[in-house]
């Protein structure tokens, strides 16, 4: 804490924006490190139809801890990267390690063959290397490109357009999916989706939360799920906690759920034992 510098002294700087700008500048040196001792795992949630719960498809979820075994969210160390570029790095290590245990996953439950397997993209990898950073981790991996799904949030896709259409065209073109993740928090731009090589939406929690209680949340949710079908987008509805919410969306039509109602994000070895059990 930055309380002694307070103490009778006086400072050229706040002690708090000196403290915290510190221990940024820590932060950022030890994301680097962990980084570079491959110490950033994934975490895996389930997808699941919600009509048979079976499962679908799986998130991977950076995690990190730092060495006093203090885990940082992702919400916190993610727009860090971005913020320090050291997020290419960030994501091309995603994207490797995800391909790679999609792929021993498939190995150890041949079943889940039609499973999709999605990662999370930041709008600062959207750039012309990042269809080939893609190609590269599955051909590694022996994965097929359908198997793998990009998921980039609904603010994403309005910034930036045209570089955002030319990189999102071409991964479409190597047959990696794309989803539209935390959608209905952003402004939609329905002829903008249109043109674009999308196959989902992720509906974002803060529509899911209220669903029992709130009105209106149902009648958008239930707006969504119509646009979606005329558009043949297909649908998950992210952060279902109770079985309110998922009687909801099943009866509104909604295809899939993920959520702590269902399974939390686990590590590769536990997601296997839990895929057995
Ligand atoms: P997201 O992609 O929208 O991921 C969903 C978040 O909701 C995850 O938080 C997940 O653990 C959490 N979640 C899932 N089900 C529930 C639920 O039922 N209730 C609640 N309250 N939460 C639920 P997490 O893992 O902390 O990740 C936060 C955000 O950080 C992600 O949001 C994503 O935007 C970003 N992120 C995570 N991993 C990566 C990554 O590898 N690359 C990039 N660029 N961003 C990442
Ligand atoms: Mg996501
Ligand atoms: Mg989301
Ligand atoms: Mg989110």
């Amino acid at each position: 804490q930055a309380k002694a510098a307070g103490q009778g002294g006086f400072s050229l700087y706040s002690p708090d924006a000196h403290e915290r700008a510190r221990q940024r500048v820590r932060l950022v040196s030890d994301l680097r490190e962990a980084l570079e001792h491959n110490r950033l795992e994934l975490a895996w949630q389930p997808q699941f139809g919600l009509d048979n719960r079976r499962v679908t498809g799986f998130e991977a979820l950076a995690r990190w801890q730092r060495d006093d075994g203090r885990p940082i969210s992702p919400a916190e160390f993610i727009p860090l990267a971005e913020q320090s570029g050291l997020i290419a790095q960030l994501g091309r290590w995603v994207i490797d390690t995800a391909t790679a245990e999609a792929k021993a996953l498939l190995q150890a439950r041949p079943e889940l063959e039609q499973a999709r397997f999605a990662l999370n993209l930041s709008p600062y990898q959207l750039d012309d290397s990042l269809p080939k950073i893609l190609t590269d981790g599955l051909a590694a991996a022996g994965l097929p490109a359908g198997a793998l799904e990009v998921e980039i949030t609904e603010s994403a896709l309005f910034a930036d357009q045209e570089r955002v259409t030319e990189t999102l065209n071409a991964i479409g073109s190597t047959g990696v999916r794309l989803a539209v993740d935390d959608f209905g928090t952003g402004y939609s731009n329905i002829a903008r989706l249109k043109l674009l090589p999308i196959h989902r939406l992720k509906l974002d929690r803060s529509l899911i939360t209220d669903l029992e209680h709130d009105h209106s949340d149902r009648e958008i949710v239930r707006a969504l799920l119509a646009m979606a079908e005329a558009l043949g987008l297909d649908v998950v509805a992210e952060g279902v906690e109770t079985q309110a919410q998922a009687t909801f969306l099943a009866q509104a039509g909604c295809p899939q759920a993920q959520g702590y109602l269902y399974a939390r994000p686990q590590p590769l070895e536990p997601l296997l034992t839990w895929l057995r059990g």
